[in-house]
């Protein structure tokens, strides 16, 4: 698997495990919560706070497998943040010389993918990191691609899956000349 690969995937995963365990927390709770008590002998106010209680705790108990373990994937949610954080490149603005050469090579056409993995083919207005700079992508002409203002709205800062940067690579072979390398994404060592 490729880095990016590895990256994407992780993080689809916890995002999967992530409603997994909530849907489990709402079920378990639910049930907890509709399950019939023991009968409580008794009358009046008494009772019903004891009918309560016992809802209550029931619901508690349920909650705690599903709660903890989804207090562990927001603690690995929260370590994959502070270290996309600690990657950040210092410098965040693409150079003008970086911006010249990347729309360069573009031909002045957005590079992102418009359905069916074609290019767009707009005219680019942006410089933009394939691989986000929130997330510890680089600003260096490797992470750069042209971009028209509604593929740059739309993508937004997520990470590119490997199949888009597969795609994007193959149809960099078509319009770049062979001499240049056509990769892309790069990503800042933690430091
Ligand atoms: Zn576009």
């Amino acid at each position: 698997m490729t880095e990016l690969g590895r990256i994407y995937w992780t993080r689809q995963g916890l995002r999967w495990a992530y409603t997994v365990v909530l849907l489990w927390l709402a079920f378990s709770v639910l049930t907890a919560l509709m399950a019939k008590g023991s009968p409580v002998g008794g009358a009046g106010i008494a009772v019903v706070a004891d009918v309560f209680q016992g809802i209550l705790g029931r619901a508690g108990s349920a909650a705690v497998l599903p709660g903890a373990a989804a207090a562990v994937l927001a603690v690995a949610a929260a370590v994959i943040t502070s270290r996309d954080v600690r990657r950040r490149d210092p410098v965040r603005r693409f150079t003008s010389e970086q911006r010249r050469e990347g729309m360069a090579r573009a031909g002045g056409l957005c590079e992102l993918e418009a359905g069916f993995g074609r290019r767009c083919s707009r005219p680019a207005e942006h410089g933009d990191h394939f691989y986000p700079w929130s997330k510890g992508g680089s600003t260096s002409l490797q992470n750069f691609v042209a971009a028209c203002a509604r593929c740059n709205r739309a993508k937004r800062a997520q990470v590119p899956s490997p199949g888009q940067q597969r795609r994007m690579e193959r149809r960099r072979r078509e319009y770049l000349p062979p001499s240049s390398s056509v990769r892309v994404g790069e990503r800042q060592p933690l430091p």
